[in-house]
């Protein structure tokens, strides 16, 4: 059980469009260091639907960090191996394995989506039982160089230091986005929410290193971009291979680990400033 960071919250306001993996992360990360969050979900209540959800070691650094790694664990089943079937016949193309937790740090695990949503919204409902705003579908904003106003489709609106939601850039002003917002991927290379989970614990970190909202931003952007989109095209150029949409017909591609993806920890990969952007993955 994580323990409530009662009396840990300070004064900026963040608003975060969207109750889902990424969203509750942020909204988890950012209170870990002391930052008041406010979330809106558009659906009438806060919760995950669908079925299993890869976490692998990249992630779980994270959630280790912020308290809900065991619990997440506990809930999954052991994922010992990954297997790459045949899209068509079933016949299998490739099984992966490795020990994970020995050669990366971390556990990798198959959880349940609906188990990991709820591990992370009691973490952030314990810290803040009032910052879950659900029946709020977000509609447009309006910002200045003072705050951030969000307006909904029920007509309600808010006021907030700074906001998330999605926009061509990861960040303008006093805004920014992360996880499928920011950068959509196939879900062939098992790394969505992982990256999600991955872009709300930097963000964190910026936001904890920082001394304005502008310098925050640009940290996470600059940390982030080249390893998020990167992770993208290759979830897109895995797509084509598993489907057969290249000469080679389906096959199993290059997988998450064989890419070096699982190397990347969240919670210590240096904060990068403007100058130093660069692409980390191939
Ligand atoms: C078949 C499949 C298998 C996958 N398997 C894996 C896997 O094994 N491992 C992995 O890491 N990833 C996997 N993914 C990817 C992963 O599910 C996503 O990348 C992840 O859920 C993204 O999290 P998110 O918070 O950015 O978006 P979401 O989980 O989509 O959450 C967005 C939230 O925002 C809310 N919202 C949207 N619009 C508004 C609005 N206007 N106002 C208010 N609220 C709004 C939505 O209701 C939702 O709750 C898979 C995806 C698919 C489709």
């Amino acid at each position: 059980m994580t323990d409530c960071k009662e009396g840990h919250i300070n004064l900026p306001r963040i608003s975060i469009v969207g109750g889902g993996i990424g969203g509750l992360s942020a909204a988890l990360a950012l209170q870990h260091f002391g930052y008041r969050v406010v979330i809106f979900e558009q659906a009438r209540e806060l919760r995950e639907i669908g079925a299993g959800v890869i976490i692998s070691p990249n992630a779980m650094h994270a959630l280790n960090f912020l308290g809900v790694g065991e619990r997440v664990a506990n809930e999954a089943g052991p994922a010992e191996a990954l297997v790459t079937r045949h899209f068509q016949t079933g016949a299998v193309l490739k099984i992966r394995t490795a020990d994970y937790a020995e050669r990366f740090g971390a556990g990798y695990h198959q959880v349940h989506r609906v188990d990991l949503h709820a591990a992370l919204a009691s973490a952030v409902r314990c810290n803040d039982p009032d910052c879950v705003f659900v029946g709020h579908c977000f509609e447009d904003l309006t910002q200045d160089s003072e705050q951030v106003v969000a307006r909904f489709t029920n007509g309600k609106t808010f006021k907030s230091d700074v906001c998330r939601e999605p926009l061509l850039q990861y960040c303008k002003e006093r805004v920014t986005m992360l996880g499928d917002a920011a950068h959509p991927m196939t879900p062939f290379l098992g790394q969505g929410a992982c990256i999600a989970i991955e872009d709300a614990m930097v963000l964190a970190r910026a936001f904890a290193a920082a001394s304005t909202f502008a310098q925050a931003f640009s940290m996470y952007e600059n940390t982030r971009k080249g390893r998020a989109n990167g992770v993208q095209l290759a979830s897109r150029r895995q797509a084509d291979e598993i489907q057969g949409a290249t000469p080679r017909g389906a096959n199993p591609g290059t997988g998450a680990m064989e890419r070096g993806l699982y190397a990347y920890n969240p919670v210590t990969v240096p904060l990068t400033r403007a100058s130093e952007t660069h692409s980390t993955i191939n």
